[in-house]
């Protein structure tokens, strides 16, 4: 029932896990797909090659998106290339053990300036396109963290939670302009950013709290997210999509 044929759709981070599998989910519906990355251009074109040939245009753009100059001209080539982007995902993140008294400031701004300006300037890059054509779908990538905290992650559960009041903010104040702004917070999910930690002597207690037993694979983390895109959720705007196993039980 989920049709994107001519749809465009940009990811950030598109090259590994979450947004490897949210363009190639998307691709499979039948969407272009812009797939964006940091530094693993290899990993990029990979995922250009598979969504390629489930028959839709791909193309991989590098930018950091914590540059808003960058993020501003990856935009720009994108438009001028596909012609419009009807679908943002602001999924690109980073995750790093910051205990509050041994971080840097410069540690600390690089994970705000990632994973939460990141989410601001693609967005700030693709609302004006989207106003003018009355139409658009955001949705970004949280997590359980910005909802109950993490110890030793402060940065992180921060930027995260800041997600969560940008999603309701765009939510509010472009509902007018036919665009829907939603978010998809997961739990555990095998990434490379989890790796480290899914395979330490914390996996256990890690497994004891997820009540579905088990991590998310970054498929099962798509899906909700191409749900979100669809029109099958063309009356969700402001909604925190949780994707977690039942391990954070709120909405
Ligand atoms: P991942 O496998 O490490 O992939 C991260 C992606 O983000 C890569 O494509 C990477 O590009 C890109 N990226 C990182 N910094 C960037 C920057 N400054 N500019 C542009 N792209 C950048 O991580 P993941 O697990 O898929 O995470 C995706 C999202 O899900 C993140 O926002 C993360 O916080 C969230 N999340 C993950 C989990 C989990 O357990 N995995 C749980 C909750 C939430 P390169 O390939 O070029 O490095």
């Amino acid at each position: 029932m989920i049709n994107l044929k001519n749809k465009v759709t940009l990811v950030t981070g598109g090259s590994r896990g979450i947004g490897r599998a949210v363009c190639l989910l998307f691709a499979g519906a039948g969407s272009d797909v812009i797939i964006n990355y940091r530094s693993d251009r290899r990993s990029a074109a990979d995922v250009r090659k598979e969504a390629e040939k489930l028959g839709v245009r791909a193309f991989e753009m590098p930018a950091d998106v914590s540059d808003k100059k960058q993020v501003d001209a990856m935009v720009e080539t994108a438009i001028r290339e596909f012609g419009k982007i009807d679908v943002l995902v602001n999924n690109a993140g980073i995750w790093k053990y910051h205990p509050i008294d041994e971080m840097t400031d410069v540690e600390l701004k690089e994970t705000l300036d990632i994973n939460l300006l990141g989410s601001f300037y693609a967005a700030m890059a693709v609302v004006p396109h989207m106003k003018e054509r009355k139409s658009g779908v955001i949705i970004n990538i949280s997590s359980t963290a910005g909802q109950r905290g993490e110890a030793y992650h402060s940065p992180y559960a921060a930027s995260k939670g800041a997600v969560i009041s940008l999603t309701k903010s765009l939510a509010a104040e472009l509902a007018e302009y036919n665009i829907r702004v939603n978010c998809v917070a997961p739990g555990w999910v095998e990434t490379d950013i989890s790796r480290d930690a899914l395979s330490s002597e914390q996996s256990g207690d890690i497994l004891r709290q997820i009540p579905l037993g088990r991590v998310a694979s970054p498929e099962e983390i798509a899906g909700p997210v191409l749900f979100l895109a669809s029109d099958l959720a063309g009356f969700v705007t402001g909604e925190i999509l949780n994707a977690n196993g039942g391990a954070v039980l709120c909405g």
